[in-house]
């Protein structure tokens, strides 16, 4: 499977969702809800499951959550709904992720006549803008439309989705599936519109005069981290967000069928513990690699990648080169000829509760290789400033907001990895879905007096 693009995990039969679901106890007090961020009725959406009632599963977990397929998928359950899950006490949680894949999926199967589409509420008269597609954005615009204001969003790129369509791989999460639920979206009355760089294509005033009444930054925060050590500069050193767009959105794998490349490296090492790393170290089996080496600084046990991931990349052949940290790229006629590293120790636990690596020194050795791919995280785009002026940021560049999303310009909302740094696809859409009706209780406010400076 690791030279083909082919979805890996197959998901549920009917006779697997209905023996899954048979395993949940119907607790009285559903510690799973708790654990999921949006508070999905999971027990609920379950039951309907085992009533064989697919259509009322799938209503029960769009009154919160508008990407049921998408979440199904990529969502950290594990750490969330799965693990508050009482089974998980005493061993195997109720898989509650492939149950909401299983529904996602059946709704999508149906025509869109017969889908269960997003609600929405009667015409308010207000117009909200949404700048960004991801699951910040599409979630605050799906809650804005079920509140009955009209939406657009504005995409820079030429594709919805945000990360779920230039970042994670179709062997994750299939383009088709993240299309049908943005789809979902438009039907409901969502309007796209994608090449719209809000900053260069759009400023904030042609959005004011263009009518909007608010304004919902869910931008997110894609502008990678590099590692900071010479040879850097070589070709050959890809950051993981370009290589991964180049495959995921411009399907550079199908070059010359497509019109971008991609270096296809034939050694690879990529740097970094996460979901983006894995993503890489697998897209780049995929090209053809004939080893990719990940190498991370810390253990196994603190790597921040779903296990699913991890069990997948290593089934898939990627070496882990773990406690290990980058000291340069090294490279001849400027190509990559090897990567430098250095052995690390685990010391105390630092900020994040992990326990933090320490060089050993004289430790170096080199692993010899044509591309390096950093996937060490990234941050804020420094064009916010362009793209949301006057918006008060943060110390580190990100969009400082209140808990609703609220910035310091009235009317101007935010949420999602612009907030909060790089984070997940359902802590995004919580945000999104909590902006949106604070932007709600905003313009139905009889005290929202136009103020100066206001977006309304
Ligand atoms: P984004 O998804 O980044 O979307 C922001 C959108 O705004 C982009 O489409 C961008 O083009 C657009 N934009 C930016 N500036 C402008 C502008 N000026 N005008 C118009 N549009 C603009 N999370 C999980 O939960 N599970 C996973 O398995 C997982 N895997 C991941 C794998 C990868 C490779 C990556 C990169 C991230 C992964 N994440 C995962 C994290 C998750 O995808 C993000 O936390 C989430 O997408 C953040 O959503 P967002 O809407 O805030 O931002
Ligand atoms: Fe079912 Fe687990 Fe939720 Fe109980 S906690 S209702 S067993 S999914």
């Amino acid at each position: 499977r690791a030279s083909d693009f082919d979805e890996v995990n197959l998901g549920y039969s009917e006779d697997d969702a209905l023996a899954e679901a048979a395993r949940c106890l119907q607790c009285r007090n559903a510690t799973c809800i708790e654990g999921c961020p949006v508070q999905i009725d999971i027990k609920s959406f379950i039951a309907r499951i085992t009533a064989g009632d697919h259509r009322g599963g799938v209503e029960v977990i769009k009154q919160r959550n508008a990407l049921p397929s998408v979440c199904g998928r990529v969502c950290p359950q594990e750490t969330q709904c799965e693990a508050a899950c009482v089974l998980a006490k005493k061993g195997q949680p109720v898989a509650i992720g492939w149950l909401e894949r299983f529904l996602g999926d059946r709704d999508i199967a149906c025509d869109l006549e017969h889908r269960c589409l997003p609600e929405v509420g009667e015409d308010s008269g207000f117009r909200c803008a949404v700048v960004g597609s991801g699951p910040a954005g599409l979630a605050c615009a799906g809650e804005l439309r079920r509140l009955g204001h009209g939406v657009t969003v504005f995409e820079s790129l030429h594709a919805p989705g945000g990360v779920l369509s230039y970042g994670i791989p179709e062997f994750r999460l299939p383009a088709r599936i993240v299309a049908a639920e943005v789809g979902m979206l438009e039907a409901a009355g969502v309007e796209i519109r994608c090449d719209s760089v809000v900053g260069a294509t759009y400023t904030l005033d042609d959005l004011r005069a263009e009518g909007f009444d608010a304004v919902f930054y869910g931008v997110g925060a894609g502008l990678p981290v590099f590692l900071g050590v010479p040879g850097e500069n070589l070709n050959g050193v890809y950051s993981a967000n370009e290589f991964l767009t180049r495959v995921n959105l411009m399907r550079a794998h199908e070059f010359p069928h497509s019109d971008t490349p991609v270096w296809r490296g034939r050694r690879v090492v990529v740097v970094g513990g996460g979901n983006v790393a894995m993503d890489a170290a697998r897209t780049a089996l995929r090209l053809g690699a004939e080893e990719v080496v990940l190498a991370y600084r810390r253990t196994e046990a603190e790597m921040p990648a779903r296990v699913e991931e991890v069990e997948h990349a290593k089934q898939e052949g990627v070496r882990f080169e773990l406690l290990c940290s980058p000291v340069e790229v090294r490279g001849h006629d400027g190509w990559v000829t090897g990567f430098v590293a250095q052995r690390m120790e685990l010391g105390e636990p630092d900020e994040s509760g992990r326990r933090a690596p320490v060089c050993v020194l004289g430790s170096d050795f080199e692993i010899e290789c044509d591309t390096v791919i950093p996937a060490v995280g990234t941050r804020a785009h420094p064009l916010l400033k362009a793209a949301a002026p006057g918006v008060e940021l943060t110390a580190r560049g990100y969009v400082a907001a209140d808990e609703d999303g609220a910035t310091s310009l009235p009317g101007v909302y935010a949420g999602g990895d612009i907030v909060t740094g790089a984070a997940t696809v359902i802590l995004a859409m919580g945000a999104g879905k909590k902006a949106a009706r604070a932007m709600d209780d905003r313009l139905r406010s009889p005290d929202s007096a136009v103020e100066s400076g206001d977006v309304r």
